[in-house]
């Protein structure tokens, strides 16, 4: 067998100031003061519970075994059991996993789901590794972490990276550890093996929701407003889409292969059809013109919907946004540091626990579905994914108007609140 080697790669994505983990933990701290959270519950929530780090051996296609670096860390399971999707990217770290583990907590109590939150992440660059690799490599952490996951204990989904066929390896690889089919131990699976119907659109449309919920509190009027789209993934492509069908003039779209506006808006059937048949990418697009991608989220539209990855609204930018809203589809988007410059230009924001909360909603469904072991309309789907996701808005905005304090120190406060009120009745040692 060939020398082992850690896998690395290079270049982190973003020029960062402050780390996730910090930016979480501003906003808490916050919210915290604002409920006047008692010291104990404050200790008990502002650590994870867990946190697993594993070093997984795999061999390549070219017979080398690397050793990847995993973790799984579980925050907080007040609620119910822990969950949150797994994220394979060559930026992943501790921090950002530690972060989007609480982000899951707080997302599921804003929305007023029965789980807890946890999130998991590989060190690796699924772009450059083949599908027997990616499925070793997925084989080899469920495997790993068959102690953490369980349709009780700690339920996976996807994240950055990973999809429905890799929450096939884990449903297999799990049920055969376990010796039976335990379906219910991942969300986000394929329809054809207990996936829910409305699961892959499900994040989109979340932000679609609220992003409507928010223009009728500005008094604008969807087929008069403007929108940029930062990323064009899952998430970013069907939020593009949802919103393009509702009448809003998508001006401006991008992915890892550049940014692409178009003055007139953006016909996104064709951009979304465009990047299925290129490999998934919009490179060479020819309804749109090319522009610098540190542009668009201070380009002149009405909403930004940054859909890609964190700490893209920094102190560097936030001066120059023109935007009146901001719906925050991706998990972090915008650091601490842009919140005083945001609040004082008067740009409200629907921030990311709330915004891209539809997701989790519809793996709570898909999970609902197969533990009844009876499969759900796509009617039905949305109907209930669309209703919780206005309550939450609705919830969150009077609670800014209560407190007189932005929706996203709004959406903590309703978090975490929640969560402080359980433990209560809990308790502990
Ligand atoms: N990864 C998604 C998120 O950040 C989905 C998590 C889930 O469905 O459990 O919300």
């Amino acid at each position: 067998m060939a020398a082992t080697t850690v896998y690395k790669e290079p270049a982190p994505r973003v020029a960062n100031t402050e780390n996730p983990l910090e930016s979480m933990m501003s906003r808490f701290n916050i919210a915290a003061e604002i409920l006047g959270l008692d010291d104990t519950t404050y200790e008990v929530l502002k650590a994870p519970d867990k946190q697993v780090i594993v070093h997984l051996a795999v061999m390549m296609d070219d017979g080398k075994v690397d050793v990847f670096e995993g973790y799984r860390v579980v925050h907080n399971t007040i609620l119910g059991p822990s969950k949150g999707g797994i994220r394979y990217d060559h930026n992943v770290s501790l921090d950002e996993v530690k972060a989007l583990a609480a982000w899951m907590t707080w997302k599921c109590a804003v929305v007023d789901i029965p789980y807890g939150g946890a999130k998991g992440g590989i060190i690796c660059d699924p772009t450059r590794m083949s599908v027997g690799e990616l499925e070793r490599l997925t084989r080899a952490y469920t495997v790993s972490m068959k102690d953490v996951f369980g349709p009780d204990r700690d339920i996976p989904a996807p994240d950055m990276g990973t999809g429905p066929r890799e929450m096939a390896w884990i449903m297999d690889e799990y049920s055969k550890t376990v010796g039976q089919t335990a379906s219910a131990v991942v969300t986000g699976k394929p329809l054809v093996m207990g996936g829910s119907l409305g699961r892959t659109e499900a994040t989109g449309r979340g932000v679609m929701v609220s992003c409507l919920a928010a223009l009728a509190k500005l008094g604008m009027q969807p087929e008069e407003t403007s929108v940029a789209v930062q990323g064009f993934g899952n998430v970013g492509s069907w939020a593009a889409k949802l919103l393009f069908d509702k009448g809003l003039k998508v001006k401006g779209v991008s992915d890892i292969s550049g940014a692409y506006w178009n003055e007139n808006g953006i016909n996104i059937d064709e951009a979304v059809a465009y990047k299925n048949a290129h490999n998934g990418r919009l490179e060479g697009f020819a309804g749109a013109d090319p522009m610098d991608p540190n542009k668009l989220l201070t380009s002149k539209v009405d909403v930004i919907v940054p859909a890609a990855v964190e700490d893209v609204i920094t102190e560097h930018n936030a001066h120059d946004i023109q935007a009146r809203l901001i719906v925050e589809g991706a998990n972090g988007p915008t650091s601490a540091s842009a919140d005083p410059i945001i609040n004082q230009k008067g740009i409200l924001v629907v921030p990311d626990i709330l915004a891209n909360s539809g997701g989790v909603t519809v793996s709570y469904f898909e999970w609902v579905q197969n533990k009844q072991g009876f499969k759900w309309s796509l009617d039905m789907v949305t109907d209930r994914a669309d209703r919780i996701m206005n309550d939450a808005f609705e919830k969150v905005y009077a609670t800014s108007q209560q407190y007189n304090i932005p929706m996203r120190i709004a959406a903590y406060v309703v978090a975490i609140d929640k969560v402080a009120q359980t433990y209560k009745y809990r308790g502990g040692y």
